[in-house]
Formats: C-alpha cells, sequence, structure tokens
C-alpha cells in the first residue's frame, strides 16, 4: 500500500507517468464511438481512470486524484487491496460459478458473517446490485402479507428525495421527479412522504423544538391508504444521495413503532450506510432499531465485485418455509451470490474487521468535520451535515433566504477541489436547482495526512472565491 509522503516532502497528489499520447487518443476516439455513459450527456473527453491504490486514482494523463466519494460510494476499503485479488482468484480457480438452488461455500460464510454484523438473526437473499436488492425486499415483503393471509397489503412508502435504484419497482421508491419522468409508468404501489430534511423542514418547524412532524407523515400516509393497504416503509438511515439529509435522532425508532402499530414491515436500504459508513456496523444501529428487511450492496465487497444482499427477519423467513409447498419465494438470478463475488465480499469484510475501520469512518468524519468548522461561516455555506464519514455541504447563494447555490457556483468548487487533486460528489435533488449539496464519502482506510489534504483543499478553494462565478 502506498506508503504517505509528508506534504511538505512531497506534493500528495504528485504526477504518475501519462499514458502515451497516441495509445490516449486511440481509446478516447473508441469511447465516443462505442461507450455510452452514465446518467450524463455523452461526455466527449471524459476522465479515463488506469489505476487506484489506497485513496488515490491515477488517469490516463498521469494525474492523482484523491477519491473522495470512494467511487459512488462505494470503495469502503480503498483501492488497490491486493488480497482482495488474490482472494478473488483463488476462489475463481477452486469454484467459478454455481447457482444458489444448490448452495457453496463462499455463500454460506458470508450468509453467517453477515448475520454477525446485523446483530440479529436474518436469512440472506443474494442478488447483484443494490437495486435489485431492493427488488427482493418488495417482493418478499407483498408474498410475506400474502402468508399471512393479508394480500391486499401491497403498497411501499418512501420518501421524497430518496434514491432506491434504477429498476421500476426501486425507481418506483425513488423520490426524485426528473429521474422517473421519461420511464414512467414505474411499479405501481409506491407512495411518498415528505424527508426528514430539518434545514428546509418540509413541515415549517426549527429543529430541536418540532414534535417529528416528519415521522407522523409515515402514519398519516399509512391511515391515508389504508393500513390494510400498505406493505412496508423503505428508508435509507439517512438519505444520502438524496443530499445528506439526517433525520432527528428519534426519527427511526418512530418510524419503527408506527411499522409495528399498523402491521406494516420497516426495509433499511444500507446500500450506501452500510459496512462502516455510518461510524457503526450499519446505518441502523446509530439509532438502535432494528428493521425486518435490510438491503445492502456497495461496501459488502466494496465494489471489487459486484454483490448484493437482502436480509430478512427469521421470523419472516418461517412463513416461506411452513406455508406449504407453493410458499417458496419464486425468484432466481444467475450471478447472485456468485463465488467469487462472496470471497471477495469476505475478504473485504476481513479487511474492515482487521483494521478497525468502522471506528475509522467514525474518527474520519468526526476530523474532517472539525477541520472544515470554519466553512460554516462562508457566505455560499448553509449547512454542513454528517453521518459517519459522509459530509454534505449545503451551498446557498443566501444564507438567510436559503436560495440554493447556483448550478455555476457549485460547478466552480467541484472544479477548483479537482484542479488541486480532489475529486467530490454533488448531490440533492433532481428538481431543477436543487443539486446544491457537496459531498464527501472518502475510503474508509484514509489516513491522517490524507484527511488533511481533503480539509485544506476544501478550505482553499472556498476561500479562493466560490460563487465568484456563480
Ligand atoms: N439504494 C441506495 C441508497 C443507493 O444509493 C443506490 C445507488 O446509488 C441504490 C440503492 C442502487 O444501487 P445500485 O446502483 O447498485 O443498483
Amino acid at each position: 500500500r502506498t506508503a504517505v509522503v509528508k506534504e511538505e516532502e512531497q506534493p500528495m497528489n504528485v504526477k504518475e507517468e501519462a499514458m502515451d499520447t497516441e495509445a490516449k487518443e486511440a481509446l478516447l476516439e473508441k469511447d465516443r464511438k462505442y461507450v455510452w455513459h452514465h446518467i450524463t450527456p455523452h461526455n466527449e473527453n471524459p476522465m479515463v481512470v488506469v489505476s487506484g491504490e489506497g485513496s488515490w486514482i491515477t488517469d490516463a494523463d498521469g494525474n492523482r486524484y484523491l477519491d473522495g466519494m470512494s467511487g459512488l460510494w462505494c470503495v469502503n476499503v480503498g483501492h488497490g487491496r491486493t488480497e482482495i485479488a488474490e482472494a478473488a482468484a483463488q476462489q475463481m480457480k477452486t469454484l467459478a460459478y454455481s447457482t444458489l438452488i444448490q448452495s457453496h461455500v463462499p455463500a454460506i460464510e458470508l450468509a453467517a458473517k453477515l448475520n454477525e454484523w446485523l446483530e440479529g438473526e436474518y436469512r440472506i437473499f443474494f442478488s447483484n446490485s443494490g437495486s435489485d436488492a431492493n427488488e427482493v425486499a418488495f417482493k418478499i415483503a407483498r408474498q410475506y402479507h400474502h402468508q399471512r393471509g393479508k394480500p391486499s397489503k401491497h403498497k411501499f412508502i418512501s420518501r421524497h428525495r430518496a434514491y432506491h435504484g434504477n429498476s421500476m419497482g426501486a425507481l418506483g421508491a425513488t423520490g426524485q421527479a426528473q429521474r422517473k419522468l421519461k420511464y414512467e409508468p414505474l411499479g405501481i404501489g409506491f407512495t411518498h412522504v415528505p424527508p426528514p430534511y430539518c434545514y428546509r423542514c418540509p413541515f415549517g418547524q426549527t429543529k430541536g423544538s418540532c414534535e417529528t412532524q416528519c415521522a407522523q407523515a409515515y402514519e398519516d400516509a399509512i391511515m391515508w391508504e389504508g393500513p390494510e393497504s400498505v406493505a412496508a416503509i423503505i428508508v435509507e438511515p439517512v438519505i444520502t444521495g438524496g443530499g445528506m439529509i439526517v433525520p432527528p435522532d428519534d426519527y427511526l425508532a418512530k418510524l419503527r413503532a408506527i411499522c409495528d402499530k399498523h402491521d406494516v414491515l420497516l426495509i433499511v436500504d444500507e446500500v450506501i450506510c452500510g459496512f462502516g459508513r455510518s461510524g457503526e456496523r450499519f446505518g441502523h444501529h446509530n439509532y438502535g432499531v432494528r428493521p425486518d428487511i435490510v438491503t445492502m450492496a456497495k461496501g459488502l465487497t466494496s465494489a471489487y465485485s459486484p454483490l448484493s444482499a437482502t436480509a430478512v427477519s427469521a421470523e419472516m423467513y418461517d412463513s416461506f418455509k411452513t406455508n406449504g409447498a407453493d410458499s417458496h419465494f419464486r425468484h432466481v438470478n444467475t450471478f447472485g451470490g456468485n463465488p467469487v463475488s462472496c470471497a471477495v465480499a469476505l475478504k473485504n469484510i476481513e479487511i474492515l474487521e482487521r483494521e478497525n475501520l468502522v471506528s475509522r469512518s467514525a474518527y474520519i468524519g468526526k476530523e474532517l468535520l472539525s477541520r472544515i468548522e470554519t466553512l460554516g461561516e462562508h457566505p455560499n455555506v448553509g449547512e454542513v451535515r454528517i453521518f459517519g464519514s459522509a459530509i454534505g455541504i449545503e451551498l446557498v447563494e443566501d444564507k438567510l433566504t436559503k436560495e440554493p447555490a447556483h448550478a455555476a457556483t457549485v460547478a466552480a468548487i467541484i472544479a477548483g477541489c479537482k484542479q488541486k487533486g480532489l475529486l467530490i460528489g454533488k448531490n440533492g435533488d433532481t428538481v431543477p436547482g436543487f443539486m446544491n449539496i457537496l459531498t464527501l464519502s472518502p475510503p474508509l482506510s484514509t489516513t491522517d495526512d490524507e484527511i488533511a489534504f481533503i480539509a485544506d483543499t476544501l478550505l482553499q478553494v472556498f476561500e479562493a472565491g466560490a460563487g465568484e462565478d456563480g
């Protein structure tokens, strides 16, 4: 792993050897012709990433960047872990594929390990992506109610601003209009309530002196829809991609109580918050709540290989086992629980445990926050929010009116950071004008010097006059 060089000795983002110009141009030519880039107008000149080591990635020009978002909030153990590559190669040589209609060693070991991490008794259904894991959760929730003689319980309630994935059901649960408009109708039976967004409280309340009307909104929605029609509610512990919206401390516990009262299942989407990002093993641990279903992906393998999981409470699983021959879950996918991905996940979790990266995550968040504290005084900073090592900086044009920062202001800060070797994210709502929250979620292995680099870079970029061209 890269030794960290002291800043005074050598800049952290010292350039590496660039790819040969002709070779790079040939690659870009093929990219322009053949690659369909994700969620962006076609990018004619994309950054071609060629390698990664620790918290850093390197592009084809030899520029090194600190990966301040761990890719898409996912490379929790950092890049370039050769022991994960070795575990994958070993498993590929031993058994590259088997279905989970049978079973195989890495899936068995991983399901047991996940139970340890979840601190509860759960059955684990493996799939490929976070979207898949949520689709599985929705189907299991519906079938569960069917098997208990309550087939009318089929609806799901989630929140505006939430993101739960890109497939028709998961997108139905998503609460960001522009992501959905051109693909509707989506999976039906999804309704939404306002998010627990204290900075812009949808209920006109003030943080710390409210009655958690945002939690009550869930109960109201259940009553309006009719409890006999509601299967489950789905929440992330904090809304991450929707702009780092951190709820009041008692919010999740209140949702648990509402679910219990109305025989509604609680699905917690841990796709981002899980595997240490929250500063605990899972985000629901931060709030002392036990979900009926937990979905996970990203940090499960630190994205070294695709894998997701839907953990279902043992009580729920029993109804799939004991309700007669027709009661099994009719769902299979070819790649879900692939032995190589499971072996990767096991090694990834071993690293998280061995290097105490869960508590490191909490430390990274606190340390970063204390180093960028003065940002709160900047005229463009409305609020800084944190959950474990995930940080959101909500940018505004005016602190009093809270007018969201203009796109150019946000873009200028991101570009300023990139120029200095730091990649950060931009999140929020797809409603035009509300993509105004800068996000950071660095690898949980980020070193002290790297924390200082992230904080210093942010402070310098803001000081250099963010918003001047906004
Ligand atoms: N749930 C949450 C909270 C996510 O942030 C994401 C992806 O960013 C998903 C689900 C979907 O995961 P995937 O992209 O692996 O389908």
